[in-house]
């Protein structure tokens, strides 16, 4: 039968519950255990696909084509899991659900309420993961912060949950201590009250983990013991980090993973090595070298392109490099500054995005990179690009554009597809998830992949237009990967050059640590030699 751990958040937000929980799945599999993780979002939306990254961050894909938070993400790089949809839940799917039930009749005769019918939907949520039989554990992490008023459905379905489970489910809660410079003091008043909120939703946390800048003493961790009824070996320390990376070894030194385990009446046995994990750190630790990469977006926000970064930092991890990442806002690039923004760049990425708002600066980032030869990577948007800028600058085909850009474009060069014109919802509509593609025999692609068949994840509704390849193939820009049924084409390269490759897929939603993606250990090489 799994087991169940629960990861709130008190205090503030942004305490990265994400990273625990990851870190949390990270050590017990290290321990030998199956498991999964799950992200319960407290908004009403049906998924984060139609938000503003803004708002959110990055839109996280699974293979199964659901758009999903970015934490997803962290759970995939940590564990190397794969994730579906249901490992990804909004308020607004539960009511959603619970609401075509009501209208199907599955409830005839009853008065639908928060309690228990959206709890029970939720709680569904949870059991159905473990019920599959596929899992040890089934970590759970709640968004938001707990005293919210959007959290307390989830958390009376965890106090039932816990009730009915007994020793088999755990609560984590992660809280802040934060440090009064005036004072000199690391304050764990908040971190009272927090429990203090738990409790008052009928939950008393088995383990609490404490973020905080400074080193917490094992006096203040007595008194948050004592104050919040936890056992002293339960109190945990997340200091900050140089490194998401370094919270997996901290947490099993300071027996994290032990803790838990005790509290569910298993045997705790040794501590696992880690081996291939500390092998990474140890070179990310070592590596002195710089490689330069420019991201050429339009979002200026650390989230907003997080899989691609933490990608990038995989591969020049195992390349020996440390990765300097460069935000290049393409909305302010221009002829005459491109020159001083992109030369001091070992290499560029060209990134997704959506709308008009910089395409014209990525179209010129694109030509910069392909006249002086520089490594660059256009990722689904930022392939559509590459195409777009060869359309106008090689094949002479001026005005040439998406139709996504310019619905009265003559040379539609990327177009939307046949089946995306009669769509009229705008969420979860779009080519999401993972496709076949082939690649084409003795292309490079094929030989930095190591075989002729891939899959990899898409989120876009524009595609090449498939009546244009001849010409671009005779000018030298190859569409060396197609999908093999549909023939859509899902990479470009110009072998001529050092490093040019565009995918309309998203390849960083598949790098983990432990295995980083071909292109880009291929991209951050070239980059290199550059
Ligand atoms: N806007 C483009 C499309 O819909 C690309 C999307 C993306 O970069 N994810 O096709």
């Amino acid at each position: 039968m799994a087991k169940y751990i629960f990861v709130t958040g008190g205090v503030v937000s942004s305490l990265g519950k994400g990273i625990i929980s990851a870190s949390i799945g990270k050590l017990l599999q290290a321990r030998g255990y199956k498991i999964t993780i799950q992200k319960f979002d407290p908004y009403i939306n049906i998924d984060p696909g139609t938000l503003n990254p803004y708002e959110h961050g990055e839109c996280y894909v699974t293979v199964d084509g659901m758009e999903t938070d970015l934490d997803l993400g962290h759970y995939e790089r940590f564990t190397g899991i794969q994730t579906t949809r249901e490992n990804s839940m909004t308020t607004g799917r539960i009511y959603k659900s619970v609401i075509d039930k009501e209208r199907r009749g599955d409830y005839l005769g009853k008065t639908i309420q928060v309690v228990p019918h959206i709890t029970d939907e939720i709680k569904q949520c949870v059991k159905h993961l473990g019920e599959t039989g596929q899992y040890d554990f089934v970590i759970t992490e709640i968004g938001g912060t707990i005293g919210d008023i959007e959290s307390a459905p989830f958390l009376e379905a965890i106090r039932q949950l816990k009730w009915e489970l007994g020793r088999d489910a755990v609560s984590v809660h992660l809280t802040y201590v934060p440090y009064l410079r005036a004072a000199d003091e690391l304050k764990t008043k908040p971190t009272q009250h927090s429990v203090k909120e738990m409790l008052s939703n009928g939950i008393q946390p088995d383990v609490l983990v404490l973020r905080t800048e400074k080193h917490l003493d094992d006096h203040m961790r007595m008194k948050v013991a004592g104050f919040c009824n936890v056992d002293l070996e339960c109190v945990i320390q997340s200091e900050d980090l140089p490194s998401i990376y370094e919270v997996p070894v901290n947490m099993q030194r300071q027996g994290l993973d032990s803790a838990i385990m005790r509290k569910m009446g298993l045997p705790v046995g040794e501590t696992p090595e880690l081996g291939p994990w500390r092998h990474f750190l140890e070179l990310r630790g070592s590596a002195t070298e710089v490689v330069r990469i420019g991201l050429v977006g339009k979002y200026d926000l650390q989230d907003a392109y997080k899989s691609i970064n933490e990608s990038l930092s995989h591969a020049a991890t195992y390349h020996h490099r440390k990765v300097q990442i460069t935000f290049v806002n393409s909305e302010f690039l221009t002829r005459e500054n491109l020159e001083e923004k992109l030369q001091p760049m070992d290499g560029l990425v060209i990134c997704p995005g959506f709308g008009q708002r910089g395409t014209e600066g990525k179209i010129l980032a694109v030509e910069y990179a392909r006249t002086h030869d520089v490594p660059c990577f256009g990722i689904c948007l930022g392939m559509q690009m590459m195409v777009i800028e060869f359309a106008r600058n090689v094949l002479g085909l001026a005005d040439a554009n998406s139709s996504e850009m310019d619905p009265h474009t003559p040379h539609n060069v990327i177009d939307i597809m046949e089946d995306q014109k009669t769509i009229s919802n705008m969420g979860g509509t779009m080519r999401l998830g993972a496709y076949d593609c082939q690649l084409r025999e003795g292309s490079r692609v094929a030989s930095i992949y190591g075989t002729n068949a891939v899959r990899e994840r898409h989120r876009h509704r524009y595609e090449f237009n498939n009546s244009y390849i001849e010409q671009y193939e005779a000018k030298g820009m190859q569409c060396v990967g197609r999908h093999p049924q549909a023939g859509l084409v899902e990479i470009v390269e110009i072998p001529t050059l050092r490093w040019f490759v565009g995918t309309q897929f998203h390849p960083e939603y598949q790098s983990t640590v432990l295995h980083p993606h071909p292109l880009f250990m291929s991209f951050i090489q070239a980059a290199i030699q550059k």
